[in-house]
């Protein structure tokens, strides 16, 4: 059984120590980073840089706490993710978001490449055969992957096998075909598009960060030279007259195959996976939104078991009550999972593919770490000389040994 180690996002002191960001410096203590990172090693730190408009990324605070423990370990690290629009115009993203070298103690680069297609081919599996692994994730010696934990409309569930099997591929093979794009769609097929049911409202348009599709005299046409099969304008579309054709099962059992190919770049020990479960929103990162969270926040997660560590998440946010006025409220009355019954996808799917491949355990045992230990923190000034006795109850106001009334207790 695997140990996932957990803090809660509660605080119930007035204590530094008790916080979240203690609580994720003693979980990085737990787990003891040099066990993971020798000297000198390039670290990809592995996140969601979000999207315009989805803002409930992982905080930089958080990043930054990571960084500085890779650091303080010997290690180089950086702070990456994958092509998802446009590469320039992602980290310009990934700026107004919070995330940029001075915030998180790092550079923050582009794994694929500013043109997303710095892959190298690896083995996946059955499914996808092989696929391009994004360069700098390839060649890091080692990886701490730092997952925003949420729904996901085609996974159910976007975690850390999300994270890599999506987010560790390469938008664009070295031809500048899609790559991560692959998983989207079933082999060989391109978006469907069905005239009868379309509204004409222009929301695949709009949402395309590829400028791939328009909509011209009732009629839409694709680029097929600039789509990267990313199905965001099929996931927008309200009337499902846009399909990226492919089913649920096959879609699920290709992102567990794509991150198994991402983790067997790297030697046995040297990924560590930090799962937030805050703001957990209906949707994925990618989207141009971020709706309320659906469960209050749960926590930080971190294992070296990346099935036990999205297993123990998803247990968490199935087993929370849904937040008023959020989808998971809305989509109470149904069954199963939370995030089941706000996506329609089960997500635990990928998870168990991901355990059938040999990627980790669904078992775990829940290692709870309720505040960072040592002392409490320090003033951060040194002691005043001008210091007052307090007033003790009942006894009136005192300073400097005359009896004065504090201004309250004036009148
Ligand atoms: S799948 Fe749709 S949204 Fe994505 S690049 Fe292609 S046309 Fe654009
Ligand atoms: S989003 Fe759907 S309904 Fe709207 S224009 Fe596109 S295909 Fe038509």
């Amino acid at each position: 059984m695997t140990e996932v180690f957990y803090s809660s996002a509660r605080v119930t002191e007035f204590d530094y120590n008790v916080s979240l960001p203690a609580k994720l410096e003693e979980l990085l203590q737990r787990v003891d980073l040099s066990q993971y990172i020798e000297r000198g090693e390039y670290v990809a730190v592995k996140m969601h840089l979000g999207s315009q408009g989805a803002f409930r990324t992982v905080r930089p605070a958080f990043v930054r706490k990571i960084v500085e423990a890779v650091k303080a370990v010997g290690g180089s690290p950086f702070v990456t993710d994958t092509v998802r629009i446009p590469g320039l115009e992602y980290l310009d993203v990934a700026n107004a978001n919070g995330i940029n070298h001075l915030s998180v103690g790092a550079p923050v680069v582009m794994a694929d490449g500013l043109f997303g297609k710095d892959v190298i081919n690896v083995p996946a599996g059955e499914l996808l055969g092989e696929i391009g692994v994004a360069s700098a994730i390839y060649e890091a010696q080692a990886m701490i992957v730092v997952s925003h934990c949420k729904g996901h409309i085609g996974a159910g569930y976007g975690g850390a096998i999300k994270n890599l099997g999506m987010g560790g591929i390469g938008a664009k093979n070295r031809e500048g075909r899609p790559e991560r794009g692959r998983m989207h769609f079933a082999q060989n097929t391109h978006l469907e598009w069905n005239a009868e049911l379309c509204s004409s409202c222009n929301q695949c348009v709009d949402v395309c960060p590829h400028e791939a599709i328009n909509f011209d005299d009732g009629q839409i046409y694709l680029d097929q030279g600039r789509c990267a099969k990313c199905a965001r304008c099929a996931r927008v579309c309200p009337t499902a007259a846009l399909v990226a054709p492919i089913s649920e099962e096959v879609f699920q059992r290709s992102v567990a195959e794509a991150a198994k190919a991402v983790v067997h770049t790297f030697k046995p020990g040297k990924i560590l996976y930090i799962n937030f479960g805050l703001d957990v929103q209906p949707e994925c990162d990618c989207m141009p939104l971020a709706d309320v969270a659906v469960v209050q926040d749960q926590g930080i997660l971190v294992s070296n078991d990346i099935v036990a560590v999205d297993m123990a998440t998803l247990d968490l946010i199935g087993k929370a009550e849904p937040l008023p006025g959020s989808k998971g409220m809305e989509a109470a009355g149904k069954a199963g999972h939370i995030l089941q019954r706000i996506t329609g996808k089960d997500p635990y799917r990928h998870v168990l593919a991901a355990a059938e491949l040999g990627l980790g355990d669904t078992s775990y045992e829940l290692v709870e770490v309720e505040r960072k230990s040592g002392a409490k923190a320090g003033p951060a000034f040194g002691p005043s000389t001008d210091r007052i006795p307090l007033h003790v109850k009942g006894h009136g106001w005192r300073r400097g040994g005359s009896h004065n009334p504090h201004p309250c207790q004036e009148k």
